[in-house]
Order: C-alpha cells, then sequence, then structure tokens
C-alpha cells in the first residue's frame, strides 16, 4: 500500500499507510488519547482540532460493519453509547455528525463530530451534513493556535477520565 504523510492536529507529520493500522500499533501513545480496549482504539480526530471530536476505530483492518466479528459488534455499540454519553455529559455536546464512511483508504472508523455554533454558516460551510467536509477543513486549515491544541487535549482527557469509571 501506498504511504502517506498525514499532520496531526499539533502539526506532526508522519507517513502511514492505514491511519487505523496506525493506532493500533501506536496503543496509548498517540495524541487524544481517548481509550483502548483489546478490540477498539479511540482518539481524538487525527488531523482535525475540534474539540471532542472522537474517532472509534477496530483494531483490525476491517473495511465495513458486516466483517465484525459477534465479538466487536457487542463491544461497539456498547462502545458508541458510552462515547455519546461522554461527549454529551462531560463537554456539553448536544448534536453530532455520526459518520462511517467505507470509500476511504484507512479501515473502518467512525466519526463522532461535534455540531458547533461556529459550523452553522450556511454560506461558509453548507447546510448540516453538507458542512462536515468543509467546516473539518476550515479548522485543519486555521484552527491549529496553542489555544485550540491545549483546548482539544483537555477534552480528550477529560473524556478519557470519564470513560475510565
Ligand atoms: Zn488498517
Amino acid at each position: 500500500m501506498l504511504k502517506r504523510i498525514a499532520e496531526d492536529f499539533t502539526g506532526v507529520k508522519r507517513e502511514m499507510e492505514c491511519m487505523g493500522c496506525w493506532y493500533n500499533e501506536s496503543g496509548e501513545d498517540v495524541p487524544g488519547l481517548v481509550l483502548t480496549t483489546e478490540l477498539f482504539h479511540c482518539h481524538q480526530d487525527y488531523a482535525n482540532p475540534i474539540p471532542g471530536f472522537v474517532i472509534l476505530t477496530p483494531r483490525r483492518h476491517i473495511k465495513s460493519f458486516d466483517e465484525f466479528t459477534d465479538e466487536e459488534a457487542t463491544e461497539f455499540i456498547a462502545l458508541v453509547r458510552k462515547i455519546r454519553k461522554a461527549q454529551r455529559e462531560v463537554l456539553g455536546i448536544e448534536t453530532i455528525y455520526f459518520v462511517q464512511e467505507e470509500s476511504t483508504k484507512h479501515h473502518f472508523h467512525v466519526w463522532f463530530m461535534p455540531c458547533y455554533e461556529w459550523m452553522n454558516d450556511v454560506e461558509k460551510f453548507g447546510d448540516r451534513i453538507s458542512s462536515v467536509r468543509p467546516a473539518s477543513r476550515y479548522a485543519r486549515e486555521n484552527m491549529k493556535t496553542p489555544e485550540i491544541i491545549a483546548e482539544v487535549k483537555v477534552a480528550a482527557e477529560k473524556l478519557r477520565n470519564f470513560l475510565k469509571k
């Protein structure tokens, strides 16, 4: 597979083939770690400095839901519920975009992307689900400030502490 350079939300660049496999291999040594289990990895979105934007990915290199084992399927829904609850209770996130995109070079992952007030600019980002790409691109290009990066790390830490309980 082709290796590509991927810049993370703190500005660090790494060469990788599949981001899910990179997370699996890196374990707890990743920026914005939220939780790890034997089957899954959950972390702040790699590229976008949006606080509370969380990714859940299985450790195995699979593409779709139908490849889940029964064990993965059971744990997956339990984790989805826990993570969403943590976003709501710890960070006050009322609305998210829950996205699973198979047309990607990386392995299976779902986005829990918060819908923040600043994204509700229809002229700038488009309406509702169509704002997801433009808003994340905007964050990548304009929000990598020391203040926002720190805020993103704190949000991940808060989710991590909540989910440890
Ligand atoms: Zn992979």
